[in-house]
């Protein structure tokens, strides 16, 4: 019988050297004794500078603090944080202890910081004061502790608690490269959240596949000063910014939350050199009437990922942005995160084709399947991206069924995106197979929105599907069947779920139909509202 061809795409770059053996936190100080007094931190509300030296200090003390509370390896501790100096001590610091760190949004509800800290086992919350009333039920309740890094809260404890400990009192621990460092949430391809544990092992190869190397895509230099306006709870920032910032040696200018322009003052300021974006921030500078009045010419590299950049909104950018390189990172958060990458950043760029999500990492590879044979397919022919390497999630938390569907026995990670690879090994995304909304590059799961709309007594059925949107990409809406005889009106309906979930899950708008479409398993068929959606 005649061997199938397998059609396997690797990087244009060669492969490298990973040091994934080593625990995470001594690879991102590996090479510190080269850069130990620059510049590592730097908090853009209040000024304040660390050094590396000052980094990797703190880091070990909030260990040494964290090990004095009870926390030991294995366990987890929950980082409800705006982008801050702290949370980039508390993550390096549950590291050195061999803990997790599960990263959440602070500004989800009770209920959902509740949900991910139970499910994760957290013991310890790290907040700041205006969101600690969200959680201090929950944690006296469970037995929880909540530190505070910021203002005394009553009932907390303080973050100088940890930070004045004596880092000479960090118990001797042996990690082992497949324990799990970092916790994010994410609903993968189908379903609600889940725990996706990237271990030391996956967490190192993404970043050294970002950054290191003889002929690395160097776009992060020693001198640079890299923007994290992205926030840190979600992977992209946590390991493309933070971490690989961290390895290189260059600058982190932390911003706590987006608002355009003090982002293009905090540009011209600190002479930001690389800003790692999504979509509607690149939109937002596109748009902003003002932007011209900043000089913005510092910025020579933007990385764009998390959610599709149109060509216009690229094309747009130009003139605001005079000297950038613009290209785009493809990433998924079980993917450790990222997949491709533009290699216009490396020391010898490659053409940047408009639309494309750049070439694979190296030492990795993908390949592109038919989702219904599952056989891989040549180059500009569309199909479901696989991805596998050392990279990759180990799983999901407590979930082998859902970790078994994502990756397969070949160790074979299943994006649920749809996408092709041209003849230059360049990487194309057309179309999602997977249930995701991304709303300003957020993740929305319909399936925690339907469960949450299916629980109001006058709903008998829901679906949650994308809708286009300008500024931020997608957008949920619903189509509700209603109990018969009972009234509910759209507003009604959002407000209801408004209550219960954070901004950018909020429904946009309500449909009401007579029967949700499914197929003969009971499974949505979302494609059916999507066409409903685009006939208008
Ligand atoms: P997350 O796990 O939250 O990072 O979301 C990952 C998903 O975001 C991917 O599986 C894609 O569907 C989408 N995504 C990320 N980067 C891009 C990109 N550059 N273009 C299109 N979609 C993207």
């Amino acid at each position: 019988m005649e061997a199938t061809q397998e059609f396997i795409y690797r990087s244009k770059l060669p492969d490298i050297h990973i040091p994934n053996h080593l625990p995470l936190h001594s690879y991102c100080f590996q090479h510190i004794s080269k850069f130990s007094s620059n510049p590592c931190l730097i908090n853009a509300g209040n000024g304040n500078i660390y050094t590396y030296a000052d980094v990797h200090l703190t880091a070990r003390k909030v260990a040494a603090g964290l090990n004095r509370l009870g926390i030991r390896q294995g366990d987890v501790i929950m980082l409800l944080l705006q982008n801050c100096p702290e949370f980039v001590f508390s993550f390096l610091g549950a590291s050195y202890l061999g803990a997790t760190s599960t990263t959440a949004n602070p500004s989800y509800t009770p209920a959902e910081i509740e949900k991910q800290a139970t499910a994760s086992s957290a013991r310890i919350i790290i907040t700041q004061a205006c969101f600690a009333e969200k959680v201090k039920e929950f944690a006296e309740e469970n037995d929880v502790q909540i530190i505070c890094i910021d203002a005394p809260v009553a009932g907390c404890f303080h973050f100088s608690e940890l930070s004045q400990a004596d880092e000479n009192d960090i118990p001797d621990v042996s990690i082992s490269p497949d324990d799990v460092v970092a916790l994010p949430y994410s609903s993968g391809t189908v379903g609600l959240p889940k725990g996706v544990m990237l271990t030391h092992k996956s967490m190192i190869t993404s970043v050294a596949q970002q950054v290191d190397g003889e002929n690395p895509n160097l776009y992060f230099h020693l001198d640079d000063v890299i923007l994290c306006v992205l926030p840190m709870f979600h992977i992209y920032s946590l390991s493309s910014v933070v971490l690989c910032g961290l390895r290189v040696g260059a600058a982190i200018l932390i911003m706590q939350k987006f608002e355009i322009n003090t982002l293009m003052e905090l540009v011209q300021k600190h002479k930001v050199t690389i800003a790692p974006f999504v979509p509607p921030i690149l939109l937002a500078i596109a748009k902003s009437p003002v932007a011209h009045q900043y000089d913005l010419s510092s910025i020579r590299t933007v990385i764009s990922g998390a959610a599709p950049m149109g060509k216009e909104l690229e094309d747009s950018l130009g003139s605001k942005l005079p000297n950038a390189v613009i290209g785009q990172g493809y990433g998924m958060t079980e993917a450790g995160p990222v997949l491709s990458m533009c290699l216009a950043f490396a020391k010898e760029p490659f053409e940047i084709k408009s639309g494309a999500c750049g070439t694979v990492v190296r030492n990795a590879e993908m390949k592109i399947i038919n989702p219904e044979t599952g056989a891989s397919l040549p180059p500009n022919q569309a199909g479901e991206i696989c991805i596998r390497g050392d990279q990759i999630m180990k799983g999901y938390l407590n979930d082998i069924e859902a970790t078994k569907e994502a990756i397969d026995e070949e160790k074979w990670l299943h994006t649920g995106d749809i996408g092709y690879m041209d003849d230059n090994d360049e990487l194309f995304i057309v179309d999602r197979l997977k249930e995701i909304i991304k709303n300003r590059g957020f993740q929305v799961a319909p399936a925690e929105l339907e469960a949450i709309l299916i629980a109001h007594p006058n709903i008998v059925d829901a679906a949650v599907v994308p809708m286009k949107d300008e500024a931020a990409g997608e957008v949920p809406v619903a189509f509700i069947v209603r109990s018969n005889g009972f009234e509910i009106t759209e507003d009604e309906i959002m407000e209801y779920i408004a209550k219960q979930v954070v901004y950018y899950k909020r429904i946009k708008r309500v449909f009401f139909i007579e029967t949700i479409p499914k197929a003969p398993s009971g499974k949505i068929l979302r494609k059916d509202l999507k066409a409903k959606l685009a006939a208008g």
